[in-house]
């Protein structure tokens, strides 16, 4: 069986910034560096930057002294204001591109814009959207949603960052139809763009899927449901130890890849012990 590694798997720029950030703090010697939530949605990495002292922060207190870390996927302004409160160092370790959504979305509110975001309502990115958009920001993930949605006035539609691209077109032009007028930012990260498209890419050279990643990897999930799609057999693993031998033994070509917070050498032993299975080489991809 041959093994074929995705190009894109992997870390982000997003995600990679936000734990070097974290890692160049414990570096320097911080003394208490917690992370507002958690800093990615990995628990190898987290369970890493817990060893290294680092603790996760669920609720904010009156009052905290080192450093505290805003994730990648960011949060709402209200909060980062009361962050800043404790008294502690705040440190924004929030992905640029997820930055700059918020702008957009900030800006347009000044404007009298109300903002539709698609998007998993539950995300932490999400709401933390939501958070710039006030009241007149409301959250749609599917048809049903769309057609529930209720506006009176302009608006924008901007996405999650890690969307899926057809859903966001598909959902886009229902919203239009509905509600003509609306301004469009396709803000779905390039990142996010190439890993997709691999996958599709993917999905047509091999027999099955190996999607690495945290379960609870809003971007990791999406990466499997997009092979699922196209009829692919999909297995999602965390770890090699949710890796079943014996599933694999009717596939000739499996292909591998990752969510933006899995890292390298999780990716690597994932590979390595797919290959030990088959006792045959891996190939990377050349698809983007
Ligand atoms: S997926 Fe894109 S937007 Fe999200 S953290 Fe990574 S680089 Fe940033």
């Amino acid at each position: 069986m041959e093994v074929v590694l995705a190009k894109n798997a992997g870390f982000c720029m997003g995600v990679r910034r936000a734990v070097e950030t974290t890692l160049d703090m414990v570096q320097k010697g911080e003394t208490t560096i917690t992370t507002f939530g958690p800093l990615i949605h990995n628990p190898q990495v987290l369970k890493l930057l817990e060893k290294q002292g680092v603790r996760i922060l669920t609720e904010i207190p009156d009052q905290a002294t080192g450093a505290i870390i805003i994730r990648a996927h960011g949060i709402p302004p209200e909060e980062k204001k009361r962050l800043e409160a404790t008294g502690a160092m705040v440190e924004d370790a929030t992905c640029p591109r997820v930055l700059k959504v918020q702008a957009i979305i900030a800006r347009h509110k000044n404007e009298g814009f109300a903002t539709v975001i698609i998007g998993d309502r539950d995300h932490a990115e999400v709401e933390g959207l939501r958070g710039y958009a006030g009241n007149t920001g409301q959250v749609v993930n599917s048809e049903a949603d769309v057609a529930a949605l209720q506006l009176d006035g302009p608006y924008i539609v901007v996405s999650q960052t890690t969307q899926d691209e057809r859903l966001f077109e598909r959902l886009k032009e229902m919203i239009l139809q509905k509600y003509p007028g609306g301004e469009v930012f396709n803000t779905i990260c390039d990142s996010t763009h190439k890993r997709q498209e691999e996958v599709r890419l993917l999905c047509q050279e091999v027999e099955a899927l190996v999607v690495v990643g945290g379960k609870t990897s809003a971007n990791t999930k999406r990466l499997g449901e997009i092979a699922e799609s196209l009829g692919c057999p999909v297995f999602m693993v965390e770890s090699e130890t949710d890796l079943e031998p014996q599933a694999f033994k009717r596939y000739a070509r499996i292909g591998v890849t990752a969510g933006a917070s899995t890292p390298n050498w999780v990716i690597s032993r994932i590979v390595e012990v797919l290959e030990n299975m088959t006792k045959e080489g891996k190939k990377n991809a050349e698809l983007v």
